[in-house]
């Protein structure tokens, strides 16, 4: 199945049984159940080096590995250990979902994918949004998503607030469209950081080094400048761009591209049944996420497992719904 997109040409819709969004520990370790199970699983992960378990620098207290290794490392063991087994991990950034019907959807730049199962597995690194003009904006130049809007701003003046690995990478894909691209970090990038020097060096980039985003500024047709604040200046700075992006990381669960399909408790954390099941039939909610008291990588390892065998029994007991892929 194909469809047609703006200007990225064809994209393809993607049928499986299930798809988890976020490969995390909590998404890998469901895939790695759902796909021994021989469930056709895929991962949707917006970038592997952002998440919680990915920036933690040592993880001392997960059962039987190594007290040195990294978070990245063992995140890394259990992504390719899914994979072996048969999980489909794509990278792409997830903007929206339907709940609604018999088949879950989702959106991505990448293509469309629809499944008979649906996981939410996103993490709790978000933040709600804090600058002046960001909210009032959103979707009308301020995004969060450079995959996912950055050809609309082909020639334009764009500006990219933040210093992590993904305000980095996401940076770079503007300079394919953008004519300038304003990067703004309040607390500059470590010099042994060649991803940010790479960054740097592109001639259409221009570094506000500790700079701070006052506020956005914008009319009825959308976003028209911001207004920066350097330490070292006296006064601010007006800056033209038509486009935002910010890369700031918080501990907020990240349920932005749900529409409001799924029900969420006063802290911002998804509900859920002791399967995990959340209060639409269909989709699975597992990790930080739920805004858990204890936000740990083996708790969210376990919620991964629940959640895969509860499926495992749902869609066993579905199999009236046809499908198109063979399992042997
Ligand atoms: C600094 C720090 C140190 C920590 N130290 C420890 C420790 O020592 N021991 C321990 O057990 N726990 C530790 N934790 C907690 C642990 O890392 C988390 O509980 C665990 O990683 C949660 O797993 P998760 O899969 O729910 O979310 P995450 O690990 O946050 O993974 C979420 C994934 O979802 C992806 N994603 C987000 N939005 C989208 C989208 N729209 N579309 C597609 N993908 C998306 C992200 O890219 C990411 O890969 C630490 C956490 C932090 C922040």
């Amino acid at each position: 199945m194909s469809y047609s997109l703006g200007g990225k040409g064809i994209l393809e819709t993607i049928e499986s049984d299930l798809v988890i969004i976020g490969g995390g520990p909590a998404g890998c370790t469901c895939a790695l159940y759902s796909s021994r199970a021989n469930l056709k699983t895929i991962i949707l992960d917006k970038n592997p080096s952002v998440g919680a378990l990915a920036i933690t620098h040592q993880i001392a207290n997960y059962p039987g590995v190594s007290t040195e290794m990294s978070g990245d490392d063992l995140l890394k063991l259990m992504r390719d250990q899914a994979i072996e087994y048969g999980t489909d991990y794509r990278r792409a950034q997830v903007f929206g979902v339907d709940v609604t019907g018999e088949w879950k959807v989702v959106y991505t730049p990448e293509g469309t994918f629809k499944a008979r199962a649906l996981v939410l597995a996103t993490g709790a690194m978000g933040r709600p949004a804090s600058f002046k003009g960001e909210a009032e904006f959103l979707g009308r130049g301020v995004s969060y998503c450079a995959t996912c809007d950055g050809a609309f701003y082909r020639d334009k003046e764009v500006a990219v607030v933040g210093v992590n690995k993904e305000a980095i990478e996401e940076a770079q894909v503007l300079t394919k469209f953008a004519s300038t691209v304003h990067w703004i970090t309040s607390n500059d990038p470590k010099d042994d950081d060649f991803h940010a020097k790479d960054l740097i060096d592109q001639p259409q980039v221009k570094h506000w080094s500790k700079t701070r985003l006052l506020q956005i500024d914008g009319n009825d047709s959308g976003v028209t400048g911001i207004q920066l604040k350097s330490r070292s200046a006296e006064t601010e700075e007006l800056i033209p761009v038509e486009g935002v992006f910010v890369y700031m990381a918080g501990s907020k669960p990240i349920t932005d591209y749900l529409g409001g399909q799924i029900a969420v408790k006063e802290d911002g954390g998804i509900v859920v049944d002791d399967f995990m099941a959340t209060t639409s039939e269909g989709v699975w909610a597992i990790g930080d996420i739920r805004n858990t008291p204890f936000k740990q990588a083996v708790v969210a390892a376990s919620d991964g497992c629940i959640a895969a065998m509860a499926i495992d029994r749902y869609l066993n007991s579905r199999k009236a719904i046809r499908v198109d892929w063979v399992h042997s």
